[in-house]
């Protein structure tokens, strides 16, 4: 998810209600699968709706259980027909945002039974209904985080992943793109058409979506085994394969060679109205109808797909840790940076993330990357999230060494992939590849506020052939365990030597043998330090305790 300009600086989109979301879990049931067969018209924006609902039960005595699924106030919202299991109707109560079902008898454990609900509404949010930038009526479901509610009944947390199917008819004029793959498409003889897709692989509720548009429909061909398609509005039929295709071609193949396999069906960026940025459904990614243009939305694309690995396949439990989504799909754009673009870019591209994370620190003051039990979904991403987090893994890399990093980042993948993960999962993965604990690292850099400020001098002993560094920490708060590169600049054409350090005390003394007068001494000189450094050269040897690098 890159969102639109306003949320990427905290604040709400007015299309989105403010929902309070302590989503409470239901032990005793798990999505399987969901069929919604809904039904779209030119005029009105009423919804018929269709879902059936297949659920495992987990636990023994379950007689009630919940779906998720907005009521109508205020002319909008969802209206429930009747709901049913196997053609007899079932006692339900539908208030707030859950549709409460009572079931005759408990099903045994383990048992799967399908339910229908047949319901009709305007949605309030979640599915789009308006005109495109050409002043075409277009239908984009967004669900970000949790407004899959708003149209579809569905265990609407990312915890729980199911697989699903859409069979959407709608005025034929309309082309229909979904998660999965395309399975049929009949022309209704109406002047209707009944489009219907299917997903296989299991998806967190969000990422669930439908674009209902004019669209032009371009077939890339396959890369990595993958078919690659561009869904733009007819009038950018064009200028959508000029901004998505060379950037989703190049991100597909450097992140299934780097990750592992791509994991889903298809590839489809879709241009989207009612939203900014870009969100990351599975297999079908809608972007800003804004970011169509004749030029290569390398970022925005690289971003999302990403997230296919990183947010869909492998998906945070609870929104708490979102930045197993977001910071990595932020770090995972540089690397396609770095591995398209080269070292300075990539560089370049650090230290922007590093200012910004500084800037956002004074905004969200107290604010950690991980959220201590987020009890509002408006407050669910901040930049910092993004930033910081994406920092995170770039130290953690520096830390245990690049190829350690991948090895690590290839084996949480196949681990979780297509399940949900924590924090604490991941960092155990990286502890296996990095050999180490690091507990106090993810500890340090994402629950904890702020970040290190050093300032500190140098100065070179002729008599004792050392360079001493004199460093301290001078953000308020415990010291920060830092590990460090020093950079030891000789002067003309000879290579800076890079010396590691590990800062742990709160003013310390560091010395570096080198036989003759550094022309300078850096503080982290390959970027890989997440500080605001500043390191000048002193007139003489200070004084204090030695500690040896
Ligand atoms: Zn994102």
């Amino acid at each position: 998810m890159i969102p639109s300009i306003q949320l990427f600086f905290g604040l709400l989109l007015g299309l989105s209600p403010r929902v309070t979301d302590p989503y409470t879990r239901q032990p005793g049931i798990d999505a399987i699968h969901y069929a919604f067969e809904l039904s779209l018209n030119d005029s009105t924006d009423q919804v018929e709706g269709r879902a059936s609902v297949a659920l495992r039960f987990a636990k023994p005595g379950v007689t009630t259980f919940w779906l998720d699924l907005a009521t109508v106030t205020a002319e909008k919202g969802m209206a429930v027909v009747d709901v049913s299991l196997d053609g007899a109707p079932l006692k339900f109560v539908h208030a707030g945002e859950r549709l409460t079902i009572t079931l005759p008898a408990a099903p045994a454990v383990d048992a799967h039974r399908t339910f229908v609900v047949r319901y009709h509404g305007i949605p309030a949010s979640g599915l789009w209904i308006g005109k495109n930038k050409f002043g075409e009526r277009v239908f984009m479901g967004l669900n970000w985080p949790n407004l899959a509610r708003q149209w579809l009944p569905m265990v609407d947390h990312p915890s729980d992943k199911a697989t699903s199917e859409f069979i959407v008819t709608a005025p034929a004029k309309y082309q229909v793109v979904a998660n999965g793959l395309r399975v049929d498409e009949t022309d209704l003889g109406d002047g209707r058409r009944r489009t219907h897709w299917r997903q296989s692989v299991p998806i967190s509720s969000w990422l669930n979506t439908i674009g209902v548009a004019q669209f032009s429909v371009h077939y890339a061909g396959t890369v990595k085994g993958v078919q690659l398609e561009t869904w733009a509005y007819h009038q950018d039929s064009l200028r959508g394969p000029l901004t998505f295709e060379e950037p989703a071609r190049r991100a597909i193949e450097f992140f299934s060679e780097h990750i592992g396999p791509y994991p889903y069906e298809k590839l489809a960026n879709v241009e989207s109205a009612g939203m900014g940025g870009g969100t990351e459904h599975a297999s079908a990614i809608f972007y800003g109808q804004a970011s169509v243009t004749d030029a290569p939305a390398s970022g925005l694309v690289a971003h999302e797909i990403a997230h296919q690995w990183f947010g869909d396949a492998v998906t945070e439990s609870d929104w708490d840790e979102v930045w197993l989504s977001e910071g990595f799909a932020t770090y995972f754009t540089l690397l396609y940076t770095e591995h398209y673009d080269g070292r300075d870019a990539f560089v370049a591209g650090l230290q922007r993330s590093r200012d910004n994370v500084f800037s956002l620190e004074k905004r969200l003051p107290g604010k950690g990357v991980i959220h201590e039990n987020l009890v509002d979904m408006k407050d669910v991403l901040n930049n910092l999230i993004y930033q910081k987090g994406g920092w995170t893994l770039h130290m953690l890399r520096g830390l245990i060494g690049t190829e350690q990093f991948w090895d690590g980042i290839r084996d949480y993948y196949r681990q979780y992939r297509d399940r949900n993960t924590t924090t604490a999962e991941f960092r155990h993965v990286m502890e296996t590849h990095g050999g180490r604990d690091l507990k106090w690292f993810f500890d340090q850099w994402l629950t904890r506020a702020g970040h290190p400020v050093i300032e500190g001098s140098w100065s070179y002993d002729a008599a004792s052939k050392k360079i001493v560094i004199q460093l301290s920490q001078t953000q308020p708060g415990n010291t920060y365990r830092l590990p460090l590169e020093i950079g030891v600049d000789a002067g003309g054409a000879v290579a800076t030597k890079v010396e590691k350090i590990e800062m742990t005390q709160k003013t310390q003394r560091f010395e570096i043998a080198t036989d003759k007068a550094p022309a300078a001494v850096r503080l982290d000189p390959n970027t890989w330090a997440l500080i605001e450094g500043k390191l000048t050269q002193a007139a003489s040897v200070p004084t204090g305790g030695s500690t040896r690098p």
